[in-house]
């Protein structure tokens, strides 16, 4: 017998491997096996079974699994993700189940009452799988399990672990896509109704929430407190002892929601009745290493396979959304919205800036607030002191003596931090260049914004809050607490804390985020203001504004006429989602065999007549020389020259990137 193996590498093609006599019996398609490569050992998935074994040909070492784990819908789903984002089926699977899903480790044996002579396996009864193995080899085992003689049960839910899928009830589920536009009290409440009509049912619900200090915990606490112990966190974050309780809960009981990120979209659900995804359109659901996909995607096929409801929850869809709402495959709910109807807009001058002080527009709404004990919220797009610095004697910006990324300011450690390989270094007052040390600050940030502040307003504490110490600010802050600070200064990550008093909400530089670039840089900042202000629920929203920049906050006012323009921008210049675009990728320590893969990769696609669509190479010399070509079209041929270079060493292909 010889047996297919995808390896969970990133390469295109699978590799034979005999099947030694004495494993025939426990073949299954889909499983993981142990097999020899390269003078290792690893583990891989059977994806086809056929003909007889040949002279030369390498065995298979053991079974990992005692039969597969995913089950039909999800071996479907795999499949098709494959396909849909051109990555090898070994490294999907190595995502569905990676290494740490190790059911058997977590078994025992439970009873013997269907075996024939249960004398001579008595000694069994209640020990673990693995010490089952060790007494009496694992082949025997397996063909106890097979014939029926033992079973099995985890040590979590004590049910008896069949394969995944013979179990299923989907009576009354009926597969539709809903858009839900509202804000985030209004989206507890109508999960809430979904999750109660779950439970009645007896049904499984997975919830996808974008984070798990934030957003996750927050919605953790306000379910478990309505409805008490039903819900299960699931994710590489989790410890593995309750990741593994997760995997058995999900996949045997009755009434549970699982909670987690992108992860648990491959998890076996039993009686999964509803697909929820919280906030679809933030850039945490895309997985960006190996296999890389949207959640969103991935969520809204796994409910079409599976034949449930999917419903987005959100006050800021993603274009695509609203583009499938137009083309009536969705339906959308609507309910309240947070407002940007009453908003001020100060025009303020950058050069402001560059001489040390704040706008003092900022500082009198700050003063006012202290007198009257107002709570006010700042947003900055940036974490530290200043995003750049700019020697004045030779006129050049401080950049990393490694990649060339352009150096930011981290006051609180006195240190430069590299903007692209994140290296830090000590900084010392004086440019590296010239030695002069006339430096000025450029891009400020939520650092020097704290600083000034607390010079200006004396004893009032202003307190930061970004990405990097959220974990540590949201115990100070959790929800109306009343020591709550009067001021802080916060950079997108406001958009994750609900609870937080807000009577003044000033944005300072939003129009920044623009400068990204991008073909989502719009989408991306109304998605962040939408949430900010979903989030803070301010009684007051004022902008401040670069007066050189043609940014005007009223085009963002309108839902509906915001992505009706956004749609013809893109349709326009033949973005997603009117196109598909790829991002081919070669990353090589060798400059000239780099270029041959270059060259390579240039004749493969002239030979299948796609050169017109082709944009690059882009080259860049960061630790190691890199080429990035774009190719924008959405033709099935093309997607086969594509998979076809994977062959090509140190090659890898993104479909739909993020950040282009
Ligand atoms: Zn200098
Ligand atoms: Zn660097």
């Amino acid at each position: 017998m010889v047996v297919q193996i995808a390896l969970p590498l990133p390469i295109a093609k699978t590799f034979s491997y005999s099947v030694p006599d004495r494993l025939q019996s426990f073949i299954n398609m889909f499983q993981r096996v142990i097999v020899p490569f390269h003078n290792r050992y690893t583990f891989g998935y059977i994806v086809d079974v056929n003909g007889s074994s040949y002279e030369g040909l390498k065995e298979i070492s053991d079974i990992l699994d005692i039969h597969p784990l995913l089950g039909k819908d999800i071996e479907r789903l795999c499949l098709w993700a494959s396909n849909y984002y051109l990555t090898p089926i070994g490294l999907v699977f190595k995502y569905a189940v990676p290494k740490y899903i190790r059911p058997d480790r977590y078994l025992f044996v439970a009873s013997l009452d269907r075996a024939q002579d249960k004398k001579s396996l008595n000694h069994l009864q209640g020990i673990k799988l693995e010490k089952a193995f060790s007494i009496m080899g694992k082949e025997n085992v397996l063909e106890c399990l097979q014939d029926g003689s033992i079973t099995l049960k985890d040590r979590f839910t004590k049910k008896e672990f069949i394969l995944y899928g013979d179990n299923e009830d989907k009576k009354d589920i009926k597969h539709e896509k809903i858009l839900f536009l509202g804000g985030y009290r209004r989206r507890i409440e109508y999960y809430s109704e979904l999750i109660e009509t779950g439970i009645k049912k007896d049904k499984n619900i997975l919830l996808l929430i974008p984070d798990y200090d934030t957003t996750g915990q927050f919605f953790y606490n306000t379910f478990v407190e309505r409805f008490g112990e039903r819900f299960y966190w699931y994710g590489s974050s989790i410890k593995q002892d309750s990741r593994m309780e997760t995997y058995f809960r999900a996949r045997n009981e009755k009434g549970v929601i699982i909670m987690g990120n992108k992860s648990s979209l491959f998890l076996p659900i039993n009686n999964l009745s509803h697909i929820i995804i919280e906030r679809h359109e933030e850039d945490s659901y895309r997985n960006e290493n190996e296999f890389k996909f949207n959640a969103w995607e991935v969520g809204i096929k796994r409910a079409e396979i599976e034949g449930c409801p999917i419903t987005l929850g959100t006050v800021a869809p993603k274009t695509e959304i609203f583009k499938r709402v137009h083309e009536g495959d969705f339906k959308v709910i609507r309910d309240k919205m947070p407002s940007l109807n009453i908003f001020s807009e100060e025009k303020i001058d950058k050069k402001v800036f560059f001489s040390g002080s704040l706008p003092h527009e900022l500082i009198k709404i700050t003063e006012d607030g202290k007198k009257e004990r107002k709570h006010i919220i700042i947003y900055t797009p940036r974490k530290y002191f200043s995003s750049q610095l700019l020697c004045l004697s030779c006129n050049n910006l401080f950049i990393c003596p490694v990649c060339r990324g352009i150096l930011s300011y981290k006051k609180k450690d006195n240190k430069t931090v590299c903007s692209v390989c994140q290296r830090e270094s000590e900084y010392k007052e004086t440019c590296p260049q010239c030695g002069s040390s006339l430096i000025r600050f450029l891009q400020i940030g939520a650092e020097y914004i704290k600083e000034n502040l607390e010079k200006i307003l004396d004893d009032t504490e202003v307190v930061i809050i970004t990405g990097d110490n959220i974990k540590k600010q949201i115990k100070r802050l959790w929800v109306n607490d009343d020591r709550q600070p009067e001021i802080i200064v916060g950079t997108s990550i406001l958009s994750r804390i609900y609870g937080l008093r807000c009577h003044e909400l000033i944005f300072l530089g939003l129009e920044e985020m623009i400068n990204l670039g991008g073909y989502r840089a719009e989408e991306r900042l109304f998605q962040i203001l939408m949430n900010i202000i979903d989030a803070l629920n301010p009684h007051k929203i004022c902008f401040f504004i670069d007066s050189k920049k043609d940014f005007h906050v009223k085009s963002f006012t309108d839902l509906n006429a915001f992505y009706e323009e956004e749609l013809t921008k893109r349709k326009n210049a033949g973005f997603p989602p009117y196109n598909r675009l790829y991002l081919v990728e070669v990353e090589k320590d060798n400059q000239d065999a780099g270029e041959r893969t270059v060259e390579r990769i240039k004749k493969q696609i002239k030979e299948s007549g796609y050169t017109q669509y082709l944009i690059g190479p882009l080259f860049e010399k960061k630790k190691r020389y890199r080429w990035r070509f774009i190719i924008k079209n959405g033709q099935k041929g093309l997607e086969e020259t594509l998979i076809s270079l994977y062959k090509l060493k140190d090659t890898h292909i993104e479909v739909d990137p993020t950040n282009i």
